[in-house]
């Protein structure tokens, strides 16, 4: 029985595990559950898994219905703590972190100093926090596989190839919604517009960085702190029907894909069990001509900027992958908002870029110390744009 703590339970990766859980009762029990603040759907999952613990990271919303204690055999507990908590305690085999932004980076480390397996989605820790990542697997214990379709696609092609056999990998992107569209084209499209994916059903955030294609910047950095190929190694390719979920390219020519239907719940299931293959008849009928046609295209750099400004984050390294990821964070959030347009969030990102130097960091206070300056770069340029385009 293999014990799963979830955190982000609530969101769209959390339900899609908990669906891969529904089905496999007999080899998944799931011990905790978290959500920031969304207490009705939290209630509903405890009330069908029957977890240990139970944790409300916003700690008023738990105050306001009764606080923390124990409630029908599941012990409530409030605040960020208590979820940095439950990811490291010694009744768990794999964390799922399912949480969105920079703030899974605390999970994260509990998750792989306590040793156990991290089934990590939540890329955006890995880019903030990277070298603190490889530092904790590297001082050894924990295991981190990915939940990200494409870094799992990679790991399902070079497992069992020898490090110097792989020459380079290939990320596919979907393109989002507005792919084929020009930069003056995107001048004028809304949040309403950049939510409606294309391939992929996800959370809001997710969305939006698929949009603007700052979700495969934020890849091609996870895929690097994962692989460590270097920078040069790693490429990525648009390719609309989300079928192909990367590619290997190994040193005799020969290339491998990882192909099937734009469902998480088989990189979920993969990460849950890796490096075994569990059946789920749910998941199988995969069907190639119904799939047809598969087409592959470059990214184009000029309409979607943000692509090439998260890599040169990346390539500079330092806390600059910080800067990008808490920029792109605050620029996602105006445009949602509608404080900043489609094509000023990049700009608003540069400025988080600007305002952040630095070399690798040794501590996650370090870390928080650019996400702080660089959110409030962001912060600044989303105000000074609104000035400008009033
Ligand atoms: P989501 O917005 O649907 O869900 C996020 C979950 O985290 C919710 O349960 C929410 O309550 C919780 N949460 C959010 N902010 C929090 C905070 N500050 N503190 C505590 N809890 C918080 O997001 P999602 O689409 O499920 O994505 C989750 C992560 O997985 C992201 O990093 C995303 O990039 C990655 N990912 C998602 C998909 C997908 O298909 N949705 C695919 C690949 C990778
Ligand atoms: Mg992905």
């Amino acid at each position: 029985m293999i014990r799963i703590a979830l955190l982000g339970a609530t969101g769209s990766i959390g339900r899609s595990t908990l669906e891969v859980v529904r089905r496999h009762p007999e080899r998944f029990r799931v011990v905790a559950v978290t959500a920031r603040r969304s207490l009705p759907a939290l209630r509903e999952i405890v009330e069908e898994f029957r977890p240990e613990r139970a944790v409300v990271a916003d700690r008023e919303v738990l105050a306001a219905a009764g606080g923390p204690g124990v409630r029908g055999g599941t012990e409530w507990l409030g605040g960020p703590e208590a979820l940095v908590e439950v990811a490291g305690r010694d009744d768990v085999d794999v964390v799922v972190n399912a949480l969105v932004g920079a703030a899974g980076l605390e999970a994260t480390l509990a998750a792989l100093r306590a040793g156990r397996r991290l089934a990590l989605a939540n890329k955006e820790s890995l880019v903030a926090g990277g070298a603190l990542v490889r530092r904790c697997l590297e001082e050894g214990g924990g295991e981190l596989v990915p939940v990200d379709s494409e870094h799992s696609a990679i790991l399902q092609c070079i497992e069992g190839a020898a490090p110097e056999a792989v020459a380079r990998v290939v990320l596919t992107a979907s393109g989002g919604p507005f792919r084929g569209r020009t930069r003056d084209e995107l001048a004028h499209v809304g949040p309403e517009a950049a939510l409606r994916h294309p391939t992929w059903n996800m959370g809001a955030k997710i969305t939006i960085d698929s949009a603007t294609l700052a979700n495969k910047a934020l890849e091609v950095i996870e895929a690097e702190m994962l692989y460590r190929l270097g920078y040069d190694r790693i490429g990525a390719v648009v390719h609309p029907q989300s079928i192909v979920h990367s590619f290997v390219e190994f040193v005799d020519g020969s290339v491998l894909a990882q192909v099937g239907e734009p469902t998480m719940e088989i990189p979920i299931l993969y990460a849950l069990t890796y490096p075994e293959r569990v059946p789920d008849a749910a998941l199988r009928g995969f069907d190639p001509v119904a799939c047809s046609p598969l087409t592959f295209e470059e990214i184009d750099h000029e309409a979607f900027p943000l692509f090439s400004l998260g890599v040169t984050a990346g390539r500079r390294g330092g806390l600059a992958p910080a800067a990008f990821n808490a920029g792109n964070e605050i620029a996602v959030a105006a445009f949602l908002e509608g404080r900043v347009s489609f094509i000023g969030m990049a700009p608003v990102v540069e400025a988080a870029l600007a305002a952040v130097g630095g070399s690798s960091p040794t501590s996650t206070d370090e870390v928080w110390e650019a996400d702080r300056e660089a959110r409030r770069a962001a912060r600044a340029a989303v105000e000074r744009i609104k000035e400008r385009t009033a």
